[in-house]
């Protein structure tokens, strides 16, 4: 099994799926169509929120360019609506502001309202203050719209790093009960060599908050997305379903990502190099069939739900 309990990172213990007892799978689950239960989520945000390229336009530009986020994500919402599926929305607070009736959309079609903080800044380039605030900031504006509590909290580009030792200490002083902000693997923005994948509760200062770690799966020994923004865009969908089925049969479910800016194929580009045109632009137009597809192979909880049902329970 891929999953190891070696790394010391936060003293936590893993959870255990229950479903992904194997011995109590049913032939149909190993066969590999709906398998223990995954989690879909969108990052809610616009097609000029991409970080860390100078062509990125500065925050008191942005609401004087042209959004496409309202369209693309009322699209979204229509692709997952014919799934039946509930999903995690994080919502950058900026959108949330901008545009309210996208939250009471998606909340009226039962899917989650969670956290991208409020103005899309890579944890790592604050202070703990700032964090605290923009973290805080964008749970209230979420919890007006919503009528309702937030819990969770998804940072801009998974930008948690060993240089953020407060990060969850600050989420749980805002008020928020789980994150999905860990990238256990080599990422340009952030990410933290870890082989904790599963999902596991923190203690310690953290009083329990839950971390779904961003889902990678083991090859020739070393931690790969496939499940998520330009990963997704990039590989087949055989080998996204192949590799999300290993990651279920080691007992762990699989948390995918996208953006609304992914499913529109002639959204503005950003001028970048051309390494990151290439992560930032692959293969857009595969996106919403692999949605589709997914959303039909696999089955789903929303985090919120898995946290509040205690779906993946602690190991003894
Ligand atoms: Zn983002």
């Amino acid at each position: 099994m891929f999953v190891r309990r070696t790394e010391k990172y936060v003293g936590t213990r893993e959870l255990t799926p229950r479903f992904a007892q194997r011995n109590h799978m049913t032939p149909q689950q190993k066969e590999g169509t709906n398998n223990g239960r995954c989690i879909f989520s969108i990052d809610v945000e616009d097609w000029f929120h991409i970080l860390d390229v100078p062509s990125a336009p500065a925050f008191s530009e942005w609401t004087e360019l042209p959004s496409r986020v309202e369209k693309n994500f009322c699209r979204l919402l229509e692709i997952i609506r014919a799934s039946d599926v509930r999903i995690t929305c994080f919502f950058l607070g900026w959108v949330a502001e901008r545009f309210p009736h996208l939250v009471r959309e998606a909340q009226a079609q039962g899917h989650e309202i969670a956290s991208h903080g409020y103005r899309h800044e890579l944890v790592y380039r604050m202070t703990s203050a700032q964090f605290l605030e923009d973290a805080s900031k964008a749970k209230k504006i979420l919890e007006d719209v919503s009528c309702s509590t937030v819990w969770g909290y998804r940072s801009s580009g998974f930008s948690v790093t060993r240089d953020t030792p407060w990060f969850f200490e600050k989420l749980m002083e805002a008020g928020y009960r789980y994150d999905s902000s860990v990238f256990p693997g080599p990422r340009g923005h952030g990410g933290i060599k870890t082989t904790q994948f599963a999902p596991y509760r923190l203690r310690d200062g953290s009083n329990g908050l839950i971390e779904f770690p961003i889902t990678v799966a083991g090859v020739l020994g070393r931690p790969v997305c496939f499940f998520g923004g330009g990963y997704l865009r990039l590989f087949p969908y055989w080998v996204v379903k192949r590799m999300a089925g290993k990651v279920i049969d080691e007992g762990r479910p699989v948390v995918f990502y996208v953006h609304p800016r992914e499913i529109d194929t002639s959204h503005p580009r950003l001028s970048m190099s051309l390494a990151r045109r290439f992560k930032s632009y692959v293969n857009l137009s595969t996106m919403e069939g692999k949605i589709r597809r997914l959303l039909s192979d696999f089955s789903f909880i929303t985090f919120q739900n898995a946290v509040a049902e205690n779906y993946f329970c602690l190991k003894d």
